[in-house]
C-alpha cells in the first residue's frame, strides 16, 4: 500500500487514533481519538511526523502525492463544516499546529486564523457581524506569521528586542498608549483597522517582503514553519534536557479555527481533570472571555478560575466559567470525566467556547509533579480507574526525588521577611541568588552557584536557564503560563504570577513593596504556598514519610520488588537517613572517608610515612578506637540488617598534601621535615593511580591495615552484640582481579576476626567477600566464588577499566562523545548493559555455579539508576546499594522492573 501522509478527523469520525501517536503525534493522535469518542471536535487533518522527517532529510521536499492529499483531506474538511477555505463570503480558516509524540509544550511553533484575506475579511465580518473580531484575529496572524514563519523559518535572526513579533508589539503598544487603553481588548474595530495598516508596512519595511494575501500560500508558509520549527533552537535545547530523540519529528496539524474571541459569549481555557500541583480529584482550570488561546498562556491578562475550586487569590474577585457561562461548563465537566475514563489517566485539556457553543481543542496526559503524580496513581488504583501494577508504574522513579527535597524551615519562615506572593506553581523550597536573564542562569550555576530566575515571565527560549536555576519566580502568568508548565513537568520550585514584583532586566534590579533587590541578593521560595522572601532561609530536608498516598505507593511497590535496596553510607546519620527511607542494609561502607576527618587524619598520615611495620602498627593502634566507635553507631544504627564494609582502597598518596604550604603545615604538626614529606609525597607518585597501589594491593603489602580494620569491625560487633544488637558485618575486599589476592586477604580478616571473638568471648556471624571491578574478577568469578561468600559488583571502576576510561578524566570528553551520539548515554551513571553488562552477566553465573547460593549485589553509582536497576533485575542480583536520597528512587524502580518483567 502507498504510504498515507494525511489523517482526516471530524463529524464523529477519524482516520488515526490514540493509538497513532508516534506517526500523528499526540496532539493529532488524541484529536483523532476524541472525534472517535464523538466529542465536539473542530473538523480537521494532521500530516505525519513521518513528512516531517522527509523535509528535514531533503532540505525542504515533501514527499509526492502530499500536496493531492492535503487538498482530499481538506474538501472533507469542508463538506463537515459547510464552508469553504478562502470563500469570500464565508470563509473556513485553519489553526496550523505542531504536535510531536510526547508533548514539548510551547517548544515549537503555531499559526491561528489562517486563511484571512483582503478578499475573505469581508465575509467574515458579515458572516460574524462582528467587524472587531475580525480584524482582532487579522492582526494575530499577521503577528503569528510573519514571527514564525517569515522570519524563524527562513532562518533570520534578529538582534535582541529587534525581531519582528516585538516590533508590531511595540506598534501596538504605542496605539494602546495614544488611545489611554489598559488591555488589547479594549481597542475597537477602527484601532485594529489601523494597526493592521500599520503591520503591514512594518513588515515589509523590516522582512522586505509582504504579508501574503493567498490563502493557500498562507497555509503551506505555515504548514513548512511548523516543520521547521522542530530544529528550532527551544526544541533542540528541550530534547537535549528530556531525551527526546531527534529523529522523531513533529506531526502538523490542520485545523478549522474556532473563535474563543467572538465576544463576550465566547471564551478559551485550559484545564486538567484533577490538580496537576497535588494530585487531588477536583476538576481544575483557567480561562478568558473573549480570547484566543495564546492569551492563556501567555500570562497578558489574569485568567478566571473554571471554577469554584480553581479559585485562587488573583482570580478570586472575578466571576468563574460555572457561574458565567453554566451550560458549556457543565458540558466541558462531563467531557473531563468522560476523556478520564477513557484515557485511564489525568488529562491535560484546552476548550474554547465560540458564541456559547464548546470545542475541544486538545486533550493529552498531564505533566504533574511528583506529588501529584503519586496521590493520583493511588487514588486512580483505588477509585478502580487502574490496577496496583499500572499505579507501580505510573510514577517516574526520579519522580520522588520532589518528595525528599527540602522544604523552608516553617519557625525561620515566621520569622522572615515576606517581600511577595505569588501562585503556587512549582512545590517544595529553594534558595538562592537572583539573576535576571536565562544565560545568567546557566553561566552562575555552572559556577557552582545557588540561583534564582526572577523574570516578568518565562518564554521556551529560558528553558536552559530554567533547568539550571534551583527556582523561578515571575511577576506574570497564571498556573498554566508556561513557567509553570514547565516547572512542574520538572517538580521544579516554582512562584508565578508575583503581582507585587517591578522587574527591571536591563537594570538587573527588581522592585517590591518600596524594597530594592538586586543581581546577587539571595531570597528564598516557598513553592507550596507561593511566598516569596527576602534573605537565604534555611532549608529542612523533606519527610516523604509523612505522605500517605508515598507511604501506600511504596508499600504496594515494596510487595512487588525482587531486589533488595542497600545504601552506601559511611557514617551513622547516613545510615539513619537511608534506613529512614527504606534501605535494608549497608552496601557499601568506604572506610577511607572516615579517614578524612580532622581527628585522625593526622594518624592516617603518620601511618603512610611510617618507615616500618612497627612504626605503621604504632600509627595504627590510634586509629584503631575510631574506626571501632564508627563501626558501633552505624552498626547501632543498621539493628539488625546487613552492613557491608570495604577495606582501604583509595591509594596512600590521597591523603598526603600536594601543594608547597600544606606540606609545611603537615610537617610542622607531624614534627619531620618537609624534605620528609615531599620525598613521601614523590615516593608515593604513581603514574596511573586508579590502577595502582590501592584496593587489596595495598592490604598485601601492608596487611596490619586490613587487621587493623577487621579488629575494628568485629570488636566493635561483639560489643554491640553484647548490648543485644543485631549484627551482620560483612567484610569485602576491594579490587579483587585473582582468587589468590583474594584468599590472602580473606586469611587475614578471618584469622584477626577469630582471635577478636575469642578474646570477647561472643561470637557473630560475619562473612568475607570481594567487590567485583576488576574485569579479570567477572571472567575468573567461577574461582573468585570458591573463595568469596559475595560478590558486590562495584559498576564504577568496573566501567572504567572496561571501557579505558579514566573516571577522573572521562569529563573532559564524555560530553562531546554524548553529544556527537557516540555514546547513548552516560556509561558512569547508566550501566552500559550491552558491554559492561556482559561482564556483569558473566560474573553473577559463573560465581554462582561454584557458589550456587552467592548473595549478588551492586554498589557503584549505577546502584541508583532506574535503568541500571532494572538490568539488575533481570540479571538476577539479590541487592542494589545506592545513596542514601536515592533508595525510595530504587524502591521503586525495582518495583517497576519486577512488574514490567512478570
Ligand atoms: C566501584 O568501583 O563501583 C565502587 C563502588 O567503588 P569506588 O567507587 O569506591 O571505587
Ligand atoms: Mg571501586
Amino acid at each position: 500500500m502507498a504510504e498515507k501522509w494525511v489523517y482526516f478527523f471530524g463529524g464523529g469520525r477519524a482516520e488515526g487514533s490514540a493509538k497513532m501517536r508516534e506517526l500523528l503525534g499526540g496532539k493529532g493522535a488524541n484529536l483523532a481519538e476524541m472525534s472517535r469518542l464523538g466529542i465536539s471536535v473542530p473538523s480537521g487533518f494532521t500530516i505525519t511526523t513521518e513528512v516531517c522527517m522527509r523535509f528535514m532529510n531533503t532540505g525542504g521536499k515533501y514527499p509526492q502525492g502530499l500536496r493531492k492529499e492535503v487538498g482530499t483531506a481538506l474538501k472533507k474538511v469542508e463538506n463537515i463544516m459547510g464552508i469553504r477555505f478562502g470563500d469570500p463570503q464565508n470563509p473556513l480558516l485553519f489553526s496550523v499546529r505542531s504536535g510531536a509524540r510526547t508533548s514539548m509544550p510551547g517548544m515549537m511553533e503555531t499559526v491561528l486564523n489562517i486563511g484571512l484575506t483582503e478578499s475573505t475579511i469581508p465575509g467574515l465580518v458579515s458572516k460574524s457581524g462582528n467587524e472587531r473580531f475580525v480584524y482582532d484575529a487579522y492582526r494575530r496572524l499577521i503577528m503569528m506569521y510573519c514571527d514564525v514563519v517569515m522570519e524563524k523559518a527562513a532562518g533570520i535572526e534578529p538582534k535582541e528586542g529587534q525581531g519582528i513579533r516585538q516590533q508590531l508589539e511595540r506598534e501596538m503598544r504605542k496605539m494602546k498608549d495614544a488611545k489611554g487603553a489598559q488591555f488589547d481588548t479594549d481597542l475597537d474595530a477602527s484601532d485594529l483597522k489601523k494597526l493592521v495598516g500599520i503591520f503591514k508596512k512594518k513588515v515589509k519595511q523590516v522582512l522586505k517582503k509582504d504579508f501574503p494575501d493567498d490563502v493557500n500560500d498562507q497555509l503551506w508558509g505555515a504548514i513548512a514553519a511548523v516543520f521547521r520549527s522542530w530544529n528550532g533552537r527551544r526544541a533542540v535545547a528541550y530534547r537535549k534536557i528530556e531525551g527526546i530523540p531527534d529523529d522523531w519529528g513533529t506531526a502538523v496539524n490542520v485545523q478549522t479555527m474556532v473563535f474563543g474571541n467572538m465576544g463576550e459569549n465566547s471564551a478559551t481555557g485550559v484545564a486538567f481533570t484533577r490538580d496537576p500541583a497535588t494530585g487531588e480529584n477536583r476538576f481544575y482550570g483557567e480561562f478568558l472571555v473573549n480570547a484566543q488561546g495564546e492569551d492563556v498562556v501567555a500570562g497578558i491578562r489574569t485568567p478566571q478560575a473554571i471554577n469554584k475550586v480553581s479559585k485562587t487569590k488573583a482570580s478570586m474577585h472575578l466571576p468563574s466559567l460555572e457561574e458565567l457561562m453554566p451550560k458549556p461548563y457543565h458540558q466541558l465537566a462531563k467531557i473531563r470525566a468522560e476523556l478520564e475514563k477513557h484515557y485511564r489517566d489525568m488529562q491535560d485539556i484546552e476548550f474554547t467556547i465560540q458564541d456559547g457553543k464548546l470545542f475541544m481543542l486538545q486533550t493529552r496526559t498531564g505533566k504533574r509533579n511528583g506529588a501529584a503524580a503519586i496521590r493520583m496513581a493511588v487514588e486512580m488504583c483505588k477509585e478502580g480507574l487502574i490496577s496496583k501494577k499500572e499505579a507501580i508504574l505510573r510514577v517516574k522513579p526520579e519522580q520522588l526525588d520532589e518528595l525528599l527535597h527540602p522544604l523552608l524551615d516553617p519557625k525561620s519562615e515566621k520569622a522572615a521577611e515576606r517581600l511577595a506572593e505569588g501562585l503556587p506553581a512549582g512545590p517544595g523550597g529553594a534558595v538562592g541568588q537572583i539573576v535576571f536573564t536565562a544565560d545568567e542562569a546557566q553561566d552562575w550555576a555552572k559556577k557552582g552557584k545557588e540561583v534564582i530566575l526572577v523574570r516578568d515571565e518565562t518564554s521556551p527560549e529560558d528553558v536552559h536557564g530554567m533547568r539550571a536555576a534551583r527556582a523561578i519566580l515571575t511577576a506574570k502568568g497564571g498556573m498554566t503560563s508556561h513557567a509553570a508548565l514547565v516547572a512542574r513537568g520538572w517538580g521544579k520550585c516554582c512562584i508565578v504570577g508575583c503581582g507585587g514584583l517591578h522587574i527591571s532586566a536591563s537594570k538587573k534590579l527588581v522592585s517590591v513593596d518600596g524594597k530594592k533587590l538586586r543581581e546577587g541578593d539571595w531570597i528564598s521560595l516557598n513553592g507550596t504556598k507561593g511566598v516569596v522572601y527576602k534573605d537565604k532561609l534555611p532549608l529542612l530536608p523533606a519527610d516523604p514519610a509523612k505522605n500517605v498516598y508515598y507511604k501506600k505507593l511504596m508499600a504496594w511497590a515494596d510487595n512487588r520488588r525482587k531486589l533488595g535496596i542497600r545504601t552506601n553510607a559511611d557514617n551513622p546519620q547516613d545510615a539513619k537517613t537511608a534506613r529512614s527511607f527504606g534501605a535494608e542494609g549497608i552496601g557499601l561502607c568506604r572506610t577511607e572517608h572516615m579517614f578524612f576527618g580532622p581527628d585522625r587524619l593526622t594518624a592516617m598520615r603518620q601511618m603512610i610515612l611510617a618507615d616500618d611495620t612497627a612504626g605503621r602498627k604504632k600509627a595504627l593502634k590510634k586509629l584503631l578506637p575510631l574506626q571501632r566507635r564508627d563501626f558501633t553507631g552505624i552498626f547501632k544504627a543498621m539493628d539488625g540488617l546487613p552492613v557491608t564494609i570495604r577495606t582501604l582502597d583509595p591509594p596512600l598518596h590521597e591523603f598526603l598534601p600536594n601543594d608547597k604550604a600544606s606540606q609545611m603545615e603537615m610537617a610542622k604538626q607531624m614534627n619531620v621535615t618537609v624534605d620528609a614529606i615531599k620525598a613521601k609525597v614523590q615516593s608515593l607518585h604513581e603514574l596511573n593511580p586508579m590502577l595502582g597501589h590501592r584496593g587489596c594491593r595495598l592490604g598485601i603489602t601492608y596487611p596490619e591495615i586490613t587487621a587493623m580494620q577487621v579488629q575494628a569491625i568485629i570488636e566493635a560487633a561483639c560489643k554491640v552484640a553484647k548490648q543485644g544488637v543485631k549484627v551482620y558485618p560483612e567484610i569485602m575486599i576491594p579490587l579483587v582481579g585473582t582468587e589468590p589476592e583474594l584468599e590472602n586477604q580473606r586469611q587475614v580478616a578471618v584469622e584477626t576476626a577469630e582471635a577478636v571473638m575469642k578474646k570477647q568471648g561472643v561470637r557473630v556471624k560475619y562473612l568475607v567477600g570481594t567487590m567485583i571491578e576488576i574485569p579479570r574478577a567477572a571472567l575468573m568469578a567461577d574461582r573468585i566464588a570458591e573463595v568469596a561468600e559475595f560478590f558486590s559488583f562495584g559498576t564504577n571502576d568496573l566501567t572504567q577499566m572496561t571501557f579505558g576510561y579514566s573516571r577522573d578524566d572521562a569529563g573532559k570528553f564524555l560530553p562531546d562523545y554524548l553529544a556527537k551520539k557516540i555514546l547513548p548515554s552516560e556509561p558512569f551513571q547508566t550501566l552500559d548493559q550491552e558491554g559492561v553488562g556482559q561482564l556483569v552477566v558473566m560474573g553473577i553465573e559463573r560465581g554462582r555455579k561454584s557458589r550456587p547460593n552467592l548473595k549478588v549485589g551492586i554498589c557503584g553509582e549505577h546502584g541508583g539508576d532506574p535503568d541500571s536497576i532494572g538490568f539488575c533485575h533481570r540479571v538476577g542480583m539479590n541487592y542494589v546499594s545506592c545513596s542514601p536520597f536515592r533508595v525510595p528512587i530504587a524502591r521503586l524502580a525495582a518495583a517497576q522492573a519486577a512488574v514490567a518483567n512478570g
